[in-house]
């Protein structure tokens, strides 16, 4: 933890515009939803073009 709190602090330094956080949320979002798409089978019909988990209560856009 003190390892990534330190690259955190590094990589604002040289690169304040990108967020590790955000980076790094958006990195376990896509890893969520493959693990969705591999472990959850309760899906619902596509709504608005997105589908809805109901196991995890996620939405996904359409296209898998
Ligand atoms: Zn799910």
């Amino acid at each position: 933890m003190s390892k990534m709190a330190a690259a955190e602090m590094c990589l604002e330094g040289v690169a304040p515009r990108y967020s590790v956080k955000g980076l790094w949320n958006t990195f376990l979002e896509g890893l969520s939803q493959v693990h969705c798409r591999l472990m959850h089978k309760a899906v619902s019909r596509p709504i608005n073009g997105k589908y809805r988990c109901w196991s995890c209560l996620r939405e996904f856009e359409s296209g898998w």
